[in-house]
């Protein structure tokens, strides 16, 4: 096998951390904004986000919701009605209490002591409160029900550790708000939305998930049940992809979201919500990037194919863009997935080879460079973003169809991308994941082999709730390990529980994650 020369400098099997880094800047999608925790999204990581924003709405949509927009500010009180998530929240939460700012002693502005608002607003870092207020408003009777409401939005969480895409303090997401008649009806929505998770991630995302319901130290603050998806990154830690919440009557009780039911008695709704965030394309870069970059599956790439004439700056430049544009109106006329196909010819000046090491470091899924040789053959220079190299030439693995079977076969390439983006994930989960690890040394032994990506484990347990719980959870932190979900593929139990002996109810995955 010849020496590959890699896009990156930075491998993921020498320092994964530093790799996410440079794919992000590699790949132009975002830079540090310098104001703490917040990061700029540029135009291509910020075009792959539209892309899952679209998906992800349709899908939304396609099961009943409306999108509706809320306040940004949510007042203080809001939160106090409902103990544990005021609780829950507080630790993170920005809040504004003036309203002017004025010349200081120092010359510099500082807030207006007159200008103080009577009661702080909080800059939302979720919005139940504030929905749930509409909704009272909202809902009169059993026939109101159920409401289902979307909101796209930024939300502010002021989190210590931040990481662009994966953990920033503003992010963006889309929140799901819905209020039921029935606990039933409103838990098995709950279970929908995760559903509804479980496919854009899938389909989407080629993002390979495992569904389940978090333990409950885990649960969102105010919750009855919260369920994930979570996702294995190529470093074997684990990433929470999005989360889907029962809220049962607590919500409706502090917001006074109540209805008269069809026996005619005033009763509260069973409220559930759920998120995803811009947390998604750090998964996606994780999930799916190499050392020559980011690879973007087809449905969510902005451009599907890019098209690189070599210019020379002379008269047969035009021919040259001619004979492209007759592969992008090819293209351009076809569907891929269930859409358009997106093409684009990329006649920007510079250097040929330059241009198409930053498409591949973009991770567009299929590269098509043309020069002047190729179009006297009636033939394109075509280049698969995920099969990049020829490993006996140590080359870039060119294929050399004529345009008009390009035009023909680069739908299928692909629909075939995304599948195979998906297996491939989806094998390296597998491979990493260790199941029915039988004691607790046993699992200390997994973590503390030295391996580098030591990946997942699944163990049985007894479903400890409270102050047993709680050491639990200590114990696994002395591993830097959390419990992930409870899969809900429905997989058998029978032994015991590696944590108290007692005979186990559940499978757990315990994993390092981001
Ligand atoms: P939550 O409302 O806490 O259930 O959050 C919904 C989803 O938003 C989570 O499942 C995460 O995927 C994502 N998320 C939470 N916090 C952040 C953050 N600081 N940055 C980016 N995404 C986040």
């Amino acid at each position: 096998m010849a020496q590959i020369r890699h896009a990156l400098t930075t491998k993921r099997a020498d320092d994964f951390a530093a790799w996410y880094q440079e794919v992000i800047s590699a790949a132009d999608m975002a830079e540090e904004s310098g104001v703490r925790g917040c990061m700029v999204i540029k135009p291509w990581g910020y075009g792959i986000w539209e892309r899952l924003q679209r998906l992800l709405d349709d899908r939304i949509k396609e099961t009943g919701h409306e999108n509706a927009y809320f306040p940004l500010f949510i007042p203080l009180a809001n939160f106090e009605r409902e103990a544990e998530h005021v609780d829950g929240f507080a630790k993170e939460m920005a809040v504004v209490t003036h309203h002017r700012l004025i010349a200081g002693p120092d010359g510099g502005l500082i807030p207006d002591p007159e200008a103080k608002l009577e009661e702080p607003l909080v800059v939302r870092p979720t919005s139940e409160t504030i929905i749930g207020d509409a909704m009272a408003r909202w809902v009169q009777s059993w026939r109101d029900l159920p409401l289902k409401l979307n909101q796209w939005a930024n939300v502010v969480r002021w989190e210590m550790r931040t990481r662009m895409f994966l953990r920033t303090a503003e992010f963006l997401w889309q929140e799901g708000h819905t209020a039921h008649e029935t606990e039933a009806e409103a838990k098995e929505h709950t279970l929908r939305m995760l559903e509804v998770y479980r496919q854009c991630a899938e389909e989407d995302l080629a993002l390979p998930v495992i569904a389940g319901e978090k333990p409950e130290n885990e649960r969102f603050p105010g919750a009855v049940e919260t369920w994930s998806i979570e996702a294995m990154m190529q470093d074997g830690k684990a990433l929470q992809a999005g989360t889907s919440h029962y809220l049962g009557t607590n919500f409706s009780r502090a917001s006074g979201i109540s209805f008269q039911n069809r026996e005619g008695t005033e009763t509260l709704a069973h409220t559930t919500s759920w998120g995803v965030s811009t947390r998604m394309i750090g998964g996606m870069i994780m999930a799916h990037g190499d050392d020559d970059g980011l690879r973007v599956p087809p449905r969510l790439a902005p451009w599907q194919v890019v098209i690189l004439p070599m210019l020379r700056d002379n008269d047969e430049d035009a021919a040259l863009i001619d004979y492209c544009e007759g592969l992008r109106a090819t293209l351009a006329g076809q569907q891929v997935l269930g859409e358009k196909l997106r093409v684009l010819l990329d006649t920007k000046p510079g250097k040929a080879a330059a241009k198409r090491w930053d498409w591949v470091r973009k991770g567009a899924p299929v590269i098509v460079e043309v020069g002047g040789r190729d179009m006297q053959n009636g033939v394109v220079s075509m280049l698969r973003r995920d099969r990049l190299w020829d490993e006996n030439s140590g080359k870039p693995a060119f294929e050399t169809p004529t345009r008009e079977s390009a035009g023909q076969t680069i739908p299928e390439i692909l629909a075939d991308m995304q599948a195979a983006l998906l297996t491939e994930a989806r094998d390296q989960r597998e491979a990493n994941i260790t199941r029915g690890v039988a004691s607790y040394d046993a699992v200390e032994k997994h973590f503390n082999s030295g391996a580098k990506y030591p990946g997942w484990v699944e163990v049985q347990w007894s479903k400890p709730t409270g102050a047993a719980l709680d050491q639990v959870v200590e114990r696994l932190k002395a591993l830097k390990l959390t419990i992930r979900n409870v899969p809900t593929d429905g997989a058998p139990v029978d032994g015991a529980c590696i944590f108290t002996g007692e005979p186990a109810v559940e499978r757990i995955l315990l994993a390092r994650a981001y």
